[in-house]
């Protein structure tokens, strides 16, 4: 049986800090190949990016289809000096295996392979449907040359998913309690309050921003926007920087800006949202001189509601863990948001504690687990 702490072991010391490939997918695409995937390296560029490599990888013909996905690259180390064991060195420590990437998210794809190598062997070398590895290595980047092009790539090539877990790490304190069954959607935008300049000792004269923006700023964020639904909590809107950039002690500036973020639940559309904020700002206006710029967004709210496959995973966890995962759509966006355009998808992987952080790392006990859940899930997913 493939050994998913060494597979992830592997995969760990690959440097495949975004945008760089480090060897992460040749490693996957040795093993798949090897249990008798078809396997395509497709990368992605395009101008003022970095070119990325993704791979994509299927195993059967036949429906159901379960793609299994996830990312190999990791954000940098930070400083290495403050790692108690090198970031990529994927040494254990009793048994913690320590790396970046730990949990987000080599760890459980070496969880996922390993799962599926075992099915197949168990199962005569075929699945009874189809299992696909898309895994791309742009997510923790800007994310333009990784799953949005990958999933393109695939659909054009007549390639239809029937369902999607994505092994991101959704358990805040152990293995079984969260999984994800959709995301908040979320939008950015600037509130601009245009004044007049002058001098400071003569108010009368100039109109401040300043003062303007507080008031508005205020108006915005007096109400709630909502109070949540079944499955989501309140959108909410928050601001995060006020700029003026005004260095002068005695001038009142001309403009003033602040940044703010909006996540949003499944009661609410972006143009809904951007009315309803625009609106509130508007009749607190009064004479006041201002306009929000949108930003662009791809992250839109989704949700895969409770039903077969949701259970069919929830029933996986518990028979493994002996807990059932608390149904989520808490945290920030993930790929799931595009891969929701082409089927249903869930997010379940391991620990979330220690994303991102100096000293990342794993319980190899939960690598065991991990594969043991996401072997169940095929089992199950198969046998239906
Ligand atoms: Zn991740």
């Amino acid at each position: 049986m493939a050994d998913p702490v060494a597979l992830a072991r592997d995969l760990i010391r690959c440097p495949s800090v975004t945008p760089a490939e480090g060897g992460a997918l040749a490693t996957i695409e040795t093993m798949l190949k090897g249990a008798g995937f078809t396997v395509h390296r497709v990368t992605f560029e395009e101008p003022g990016t970095d070119p990325i490599e993704n791979l994509y990888a299927r195993i059967g013909a036949a429906a159901p289809h379960l793609m299994l996905t996830g990312h190999t690259d990791v954000v940098p180390p930070g400083d290495e000096a403050k790692w108690s064991h090198p970031p990529f060195a994927s040494e254990i420590a009793g048994d913690v295996l320590y790396g970046r990437g730990a949990v987000d998210m080599k760890g459980a794809i070496a969880c996922k392979i390993a799962a599926a190598l075992d099915y197949l062997a168990a199962n005569g070398g075929k699945p009874k449907g189809s299992i696909s590895f898309l895994i791309t290595g742009d997510e923790e980047g800007i994310a333009v040359n990784g799953t949005v092009k990958l999933l393109k790539w695939a659909a054009e090539r007549g390639e239809k998913f029937d369902h999607a877990i994505l092994g991101e790490p959704t358990n805040p304190q152990q293995l079984g309690d969260m999984m994800k069954i959709g995301r908040r959607g979320s939008q950015n935008g600037t509130l601009v309050v245009t004044g007049t300049q002058g001098h400071v000792a003569y108010p009368e004269l100039a109109d401040n921003p300043v003062r303007n923006i507080a008031a508005l700023m205020v108006a915005i964020n007096a109400e709630p926007i909502d109070s949540g639904t079944a499955h989501f909590g309140a959108s909410n809107l928050e601001f995060t920087s006020i700029d003026v950039g005004n260095r002068t002690v005695n001038l009142i500036p001309a403009e003033a800006r602040a940044r703010f973020n909006i996540r949003f639940n499944d009661t609410r559309t972006r143009e809904e949202l951007r009315k309803l904020i625009e609106a509130r700002a508007a009749r607190a206006a009064a004479k006041i001189r201002w306009h929000i710029e949108w930003e662009p967004s791809n992250a839109d709210v989704f949700l895969t509601p409770p039903g077969p496959f949701v259970d069919l995973v929830s029933g996986a966890i518990k028979e493994v863990t002996g807990l059932t995962p608390k149904l989520s759509t808490t945290g920030g966006t993930s790929d799931a948001r595009f891969i929701k355009d082409y089927c249903p998808v869930i997010e379940f992987g391991l620990l979330s504690q220690q994303m991102h952080k100096i000293d990342e790392h794993v319980a190899t006990a939960d690598l065991v687990a991990l594969t043991a859940i996401y072997r169940r899930i095929l089992e199950r997913y198969f046998a239906q």
